[in-house]
């Protein structure tokens, strides 16, 4: 059995209030097919579905992956500040243990063709790569728009035979996508499994990605025990959907010692425009309220009459209106502490690791770094973060609003004006 916080036996896929099974009569039949699988393949290791798994994430994925001791920021904030490198996972990133884990589940459910979303196309190019590790077809759902700004992700997706989609409905972005690729797993639930990109959706998906995700903490925990000798006093991770920040805590979670910090994007305010219907932040554990997005009751942004709002943050991972619904009910129960950091302070911290560490993170995993410069005082004497990304994927990005801010630690800029627009 998983040890992260059950669902409620009683109530199947509820975290408190949150969670459940909002979906359309249509989606039942998979949604029903899949909790079986869940519990017997993931939660039962029949077959010895979990001990293959493992072996792929080691031999295809390179786990164990190694937590670190940051030398200089320890010296900087004058405790023991230790990374959980998941940006060393094939990828650059933690997204293969989940795509990984549900490719793997559809094979062993006897399903024949995967189709997923995405948004900036980091969940895209995991699910591709562990497509064409495990020799199943894979159609990719993406936003028109996002694909017109991720040329590189897309052409990724294409390489390893994934077929990506355009979804023109809407904003085209994630928020569409992720609708769009229901409609499509409703109408072929025969043959077709849905590798959903987070902690979100309909149960089981929120426990089941979790699980898969749960490798980091536990992988983490026994590091701590052999490296260090003690458990972190705080753990932090960047939230969007909630993936890289549940797999973070899971392990961590039944002790009451541990601090676990869930880092939002503030985005440029936390103020929202009820006018506009814009929210330029994403931080719905912060201030978002109760409402069902994509399947399950969770924190969204949303305005008065319940319509999603539009989100914004300066990386595209944490974009996202709505939350993981068990980190929303750990966050209701004072378990994970839900704090926020806005754009310019998670840029400025993407130039700090990179010159204190030589760690180009990923912009969504600058906002926990960032959390760590503003509040290391609060934290205690051993600080785990984790590292969800590297930076690589945004370098375009960091030039550009570099070069719109004045950030005293970045390097000089002036050699890309003539390039600028
Ligand atoms: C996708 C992504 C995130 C956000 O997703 P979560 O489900 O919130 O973890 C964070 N960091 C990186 C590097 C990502 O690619």
């Amino acid at each position: 059995m998983s040890e992260a916080s059950e669902t409620d036996e009683t109530r199947p896929g509820k975290f408190g209030e949150y969670g459940g099974q909002y979906v359309p009569e249509a989606l039942m039949p998979a949604i029903e097919e899949l909790t079986d699988a869940y519990q017997r393949y993931v939660l039962d290791n029949e077959d010895g579905f979990m001990d293959e798994f493992r072996q792929r994430l080691r031999d295809f994925g390179g786990r164990p992956i190694p937590l670190q001791r940051a030398d200089r920021l320890s010296e900087r904030y004058d405790r023991e500040v230790y990374l959980k490198r998941e940006d060393l996972l094939h990828g650059g990133a933690h997204k293969l243990n989940n795509a990984l884990g549900q490719v793997l589940l559809a094979k062993y459910m006897g399903k024949e063709r995967i189709v997923a979303e995405t948004g900036a196309g980091q969940h895209g190019t995991a699910t591709a790569m562990a497509a064409a590790h495990l020799d199943v077809p894979c159609e990719i759902y993406m936003g028109e728009r996002d694909i017109n700004r991720q040329r590189p992700n897309v052409f990724r997706m294409r390489l390893n035979g994934s077929e990506v989609n355009p979804v023109t409905t809407g904003r085209g972005t994630l928020k569409e996508a992720i609708s769009e690729t229901m409609r499509d797993w409703a109408t072929n639930v025969e043959d077709t499994h849905y590798v959903i990109g987070s902690i979100v959706g309909p149960h089981p998906f929120p426990a089941m990605v979790r699980d898969f995700h749960s490798v980091i903490s536990k992988e983490a925990k026994r590091q701590f025990d052999e490296q260090v000798g003690t458990q972190p006093d705080a753990v932090l991770a960047c939230a969007g959907g909630g993936s890289n920040t549940m797999g973070a805590f899971a392990a961590f979670v039944p002790d009451e010692s541990v601090g676990l910090y869930a880092v939002e994007a503030g985005g440029s305010s936390l103020t929202v425009d009820e006018e506009a219907g814009v929210a330029p932040n994403s931080a719905s554990l912060s201030t978002g309220t109760e409402g069902v997005l994509h399947g399950a009751r969770t924190k969204v942004l949303q305005d008065r009459d319940g319509q999603i709002m539009e989100s914004h943050s300066v990386s595209s991972g944490l974009d996202y209106a709505g939350v993981g619904p068990e980190l929303a009910h750990l966050v209701d129960t004072g378990r994970v502490h839900a704090v926020n950091v806005d754009d310019d302070a998670a840029l400025t911290e993407f130039h700090r690791l990179s010159q204190l560490e030589g760690i180009i993170p990923a912009l969504e995993t600058a906002h926990a770094f960032a959390f760590l410069e503003r509040d290391h005082e609060s934290l205690g004497e051993t600080v785990m973060v984790n590292v969800s990304g590297r930076g690589d994927k945004d370098l375009e990005a960091a030039i550009e609003e570099t070069a719109k801010r004045d950030i005293d630690i970045a390097p000089d800029m002036s050699v890309f004006q003539g390039a600028m627009r």
